[in-house]
């Protein structure tokens, strides 16, 4: 396999609720997943806006229900999606941020920071949660990382895996690869039970997680990694069972207290961490109590859940992952009784009830729990990193083979039906070639337009790009012309279209597609980020100044408190150390006005040069 670009690659699972980062340690000959700042080994994918700062992970999940307008969640759901799909509109009712259309029927997300409104695409969201796990993995190797590979969803299309590698430029992050997450779990998974794998087996990956549901056939043997088939839903996860409590609770307020929280995004917020919370205890526990202090006006909102209630409020839920596998399995033409694994991947797959519709639904099968569902997918894009980074030995020797999530097309003939090029659950890298055949005498010129999706109307489907190739030489109609679709390791396509008499050709990478940002967007936003940094680091300076400040002042009114020292000190003296430390004091006081750093390390530096005075003084005493 290629090398690609120098210097150690990390992996990262960008999640739609929380992100996880792995590398491969050489010297330790395995995988290590990076703790954040906290411990944990998952962060929130969550970036929130104030009057002060930008918060990105912990801080800013944890501020979410006093904040919530510009707590923002789910990028991952509008990246690489246009304002009017359906699934972002219905998203949008349920999200405490605003989003608007944009340029291009692009959603930006709109948020206030430092008393401005800002408008934010679902790359500029992505790119910082990046780059906090970059950060968190910086920290841990103490070197700076340039390279990363990053998991998508299996069903991600092009714009989608496109807008992923996007929201790593923006964040100075080369991607190296885009792999789907299934696969990396698998990786994961494969690698623990490699001892063991000397037949072919089919391992069929399960991943509900927190906003979407995947699920993937591969095979596995020796070194090879072959991915069957894939299906998912993209509005299928931990937040919808989320939602259906909160709704679920929602009702009850209503009819007990006669009070409708609905409109009250506050209190829909802390109703839902409290829900998600009972849930995970309802995931070892039968039952559970569900209590928000103040929920609405002075209401303590006190109530519990058992877990047949639980499961009662979202079978529907549940049975729609069914069909998801039933579906998988078809499309793979694999029977359920050739499948060796069934692998749990994602937080909601330790939910009792799916895992038991699961292994009903696979005879009664022993599901494979054996790797932390949280980590899998990090773990296995840390070792397609190594693989992919320079001068690392020792790497499991492995060969990922993914497929096409959706089909891919041309709209060729007058009555605009799709002709499909490259079926769903195509392996690729792959490259195919169809005859394009013109509709007229003497046409001079053809438009080819590429779709990608299962509809059989072209214009049912999406629209990737379409280009024209000109100066056909003159012929009957049915003049033949060859048109190339290849896609690459990341899932790309590019298309191109080649007379075959003339060798006249044409050909696009499916860069004009609208979705996708300009060289000069990125640009743009690359340096925005490093803005959004010098901010965050900015406003830490200051915090960490004015607390100096504060220590300063407190410790100099000690020692003045001090009668050797006091007795010392000339009035004059006096005067001044007194005055210097209620000038300081009034600065920390004074909260309608934004000082620039400078004022306070100034502050700062007399103050110190003060105490080291005084301090000696104290040293002589
Ligand atoms: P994603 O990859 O979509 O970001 P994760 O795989 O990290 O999501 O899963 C997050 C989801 O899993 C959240 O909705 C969370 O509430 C849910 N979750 C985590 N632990 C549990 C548990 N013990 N029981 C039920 N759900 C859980
Ligand atoms: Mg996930």
């Amino acid at each position: 396999m290629e090398k690609e670009d120098q210097g150690l690659a990390i992996g990262i699972d960008l999640g739609t609720t929380y992100s996880c980062v792995a590398v491969w340690q050489e010297h330790l000959n395995r995988v290590e997943i990076i703790h954040n700042d906290q411990g944990d080994n998952t962060t929130p994918s969550c970036v929130a806006f104030n009057d002060h700062q930008r918060l990105i992970g912990i801080p800013a999940k944890n501020q979410a229900a006093t904040n919530p307008q510009n707590t923002v969640f789910d990028a991952k759901r509008l990246i690489g999606r246009k304002y009017s799909d359906d699934i972002v509109q219905k998203d949008r009712m349920l999200w405490p941020f605003k989003v608007v259309a944009g340029d291009n029927d692009k959603p930006m997300i709109v948020v206030n920071y430092k008393g401005e409104e800002k408008q934010l695409c679902a790359e500029e969201i992505s790119s910082m949660i990046l780059g906090k796990m970059r950060d968190i993995a910086e920290a841990f190797l103490e070197k700076p990382v340039k390279n990363a590979v990053v998991t998508v969803p299996a069903y991600f299309n092009d714009s989608q895996r496109k807008a992923t590698i996007d929201a790593g430029a923006i964040a100075g992050l080369n991607v190296v690869r885009i792999i789907s997450e299934p696969t990396a779990a698998a990786i994961a998974y494969g690698l623990d039970k490699r001892s063991s794998c000397v037949e072919e087996r089919n391992i069929f990956v399960f991943d509900l997680g927190g906003g979407t549901f995947d699920v993937s056939l591969l095979t596995i043997k020796d070194k090879n990694y072959h991915v069957k088939a894939t299906a998912g839903n993209s509005h299928l996860g931990g937040e919808d069972i989320d939602n259906n409590m909160v709704k679920y609770f929602v009702e009850e307020i209503k009819r007990k207290n006669r009070v409708d929280i609905s409109d009250n995004p506050r209190a829909l917020r802390r109703l839902r961490t409290a829900c998600e919370a009972a849930k995970r205890t309802l995931s070892f526990a039968t039952t559970t109590n569900v209590e928000v202090e103040a929920l609405f006006g002075d209401n303590n909102f006190c109530s519990s859940m058992s877990r047949a209630r639980f499961e009662e409020i979202n079978l529907e839920l549940f049975e729609e992952c069914m069909k998801t596998v039933e579906r998988c399995l078809t499309d793979a033409k694999i029977e359920k009784s050739s499948v060796h694994d069934v692998v749990l991947v994602g937080g909601s797959s330790r939910i009792p009830k799916v895992q038991q519709l699961l292994k009903d639904f696979f005879n009664r099968k022993d599901l494979c729990k054996s790797i932390n569902p949280d980590e899998a997918v990090a773990y296995g894009a840390a070792v397609q990193a190594a693989l992919l980074s320079e001068g690392i030995k020792n790497v499991p020797d492995l060969v990922i083979w993914d497929v096409t999530p959706l089909s891919l097309g041309i709209s060729a003939t007058l009555d605009k039906v799709m002709s499909v090029v490259i079926p769903r659950n195509t392996t690729i890298p792959v490259k195919r070639i169809e005859v394009y055949v013109t509709l007229e005498d003497n046409q001079s010129s053809a438009e080819i337009c590429v779709y990608e999706g299962e509809r059989k109307r072209a214009s049912d489907n999406n629209l990737l790009g379409f280009f024209i190739l000109a100066g056909l030489s003159r012929a009957p109609r049915g003049h033949p012309l060859d048109v190339t679709f290849a896609i690459d390791e990341n899932g790309i396509l590019s298309v191109s279209a080649e007379e075959k008499t003339t060798g006249k050709k044409n050909m696009i990478t499916i860069t004009n597609n609208k979705d996708r940002l300009s060289t000069g967007e990125i640009e743009r936003m690359i340096q925005e980020a490093e803005v959004y940094k010098d901010e965050d680091k900015k406003f830490l300076r200051k915090a960490k100044t004015k607390s100096d400040l504060d220590e300063c002042i407190y410790k100099m009114s000690n020692f003045l408190k001090n009668e050797y020292i006091s007795a010392t000190l000339c009035s004059e003296e006096k005067k001044a150390f007194r005055s210097a430390i209620n000038t300081a004091t009034d600065l920390l006081d004074e909260e309608n006005v934004e000082h620039e750093i400078v004022v306070f390390e100034d502050c700062l530096a007399g103050l110190q040069s003060m105490l080291e005075r005084v301090m000696d003084m104290g040293q002589i005493a």
